[in-house]
């Protein structure tokens, strides 16, 4: 049956992959976005399909609409961005989570929230279950999107023990993959058009901090198969690559597969950056039956040759 299917920053990276596979599936989707990191190229394709439709609208803002499910999305997602405005940041996520869990309540619809690996912080359990608490410093320069996004996990909590609203909760590990904006700022874009321009690999620190790099396809895969499950199946979820690499790890492999010249360069760590992290996804594997398929170096290439046609055809420079 074709479900009506709202995406909230649906134009971004993630949004824009979730919605394309949801209309692929036969549904109507409605995608909303402020366009703050997000741009109408990602789903300009997606405008010729009758069943698509896109919507200018800030989730800080109230909205109503009739619908059958709530992919919650809106969020800067790169520490640059998230960083840039923080109040707004932490506004996006808690407002945001209000104002969909009220749109959600009213018309008996499903939500899910993109929670992330970040409500964990600088972990101190190795790898990550859903049952550890974290360890989040709620002063530091990332607390605006780490506790924006623990805020908005309660307030999900909270309004499905109080009002029984049809929750899901995914905390989502580094994710890449194509349409990632090429100044995004996160590792894998920044990387792979440094390698593909041939400038210094920025590497912040010594590189020897770990992430767990999951690509595009299999995340979308997850996030649709978790808001199918269950209504007495809330999360939260794991979802991401359990491969853990080092970030100097990471970049000889971007110019290996890039075949670039590119020197490493060692840049200053940023504040609060997480030394290691790596999800384990035993109840993801468990209640969904997921887990990712696409390795590090195949999802590489694929994502190196999205960039490689935006570089040829970008009408301005690329500075990173
Ligand atoms: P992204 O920055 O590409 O997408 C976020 C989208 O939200 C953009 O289109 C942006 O314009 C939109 N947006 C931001 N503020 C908004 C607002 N106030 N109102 C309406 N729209 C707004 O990032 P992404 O990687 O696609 O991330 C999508 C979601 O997944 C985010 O909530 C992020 O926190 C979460 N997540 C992503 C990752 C990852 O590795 N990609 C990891 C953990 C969590
Ligand atoms: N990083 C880096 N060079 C860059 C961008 C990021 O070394 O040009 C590091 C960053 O310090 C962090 C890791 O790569 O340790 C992942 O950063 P990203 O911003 O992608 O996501 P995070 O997991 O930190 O939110």
């Amino acid at each position: 049956m074709r479900k009506k299917i709202l995406v909230t920053g649906g134009a971004g990276f993630l949004g824009s992959h979730l919605c394309e596979r949801l209309l692929a599936d036969g549904n109507e989707v409605v995608c909303l976005d402020n366009y703050f990191t997000g741009q109408k190229e990602n789903v300009v394709h997606l405008l010729k399909n009758p069943y698509f439709e896109l919507i200018r609208h800030d989730v800080t803002m109230p909205f109503m609409i009739e619908v059958d499910e709530i992919f919650n999305l809106a969020c800067p997602a790169s520490p640059i961005h998230y960083q840039y405005n923080p109040i707004k940041t932490v506004k996006t996520s808690v407002m945001g989570a209000i104002n969909m869990l009220g749109l959600a309540k009213r018309i008996r619809a499903k939500i899910l929230q993109a929670s992330t690996s970040e409500v964990y912080g600088d972990p101190k359990i190795h790898p990550q279950k859903e049952t550890y608490w974290g360890h989040v410093n709620p002063i530091g320069d990332r607390a605006c999107y780490d506790e924006g996004k623990r805020a908005a996990e309660t307030l999900f909590v909270n309004y499905h023990r109080q009002n029984n609203v049809r929750i899901k909760i995914v905390r989502i590990f580094n994710t890449y993959g194509p349409r990632m904006h090429p100044n995004d700022g996160r590792v894998v874009s920044n990387f792979i058009v440094q390698a593909l321009l041939g400038n210094d690999i920025t590497v912040y620190g010594d590189g020897s901090q770990t992430r767990s790099f999951c690509y595009v396809d299999d995340l979308i895969d997850g996030l649709i198969r978790m808001m199918n499950t269950d209504d007495s199946f809330t999360g939260p979820v794991n979802m991401g690559n359990p491969h853990e690499f080092t970030i100097l790890e990471l970049a000889e492999k971007v110019i290996s597969l890039v075949g670039s010249k590119s020197r490493i360069v060692f840049k200053p760590l940023p504040n609060d950056d997480p030394t290691q992290r790596q999800p384990d996804i035993t109840i993801a594997r468990n209640k969904l039956q997921w887990e990712p398929k696409v390795q590090l170096d195949e999802g590489l290439k694929s994502t190196i040759d999205y960039f490689k046609k935006i570089i040829d055809h970008s009408k301005e420079p690329i500075i990173i």
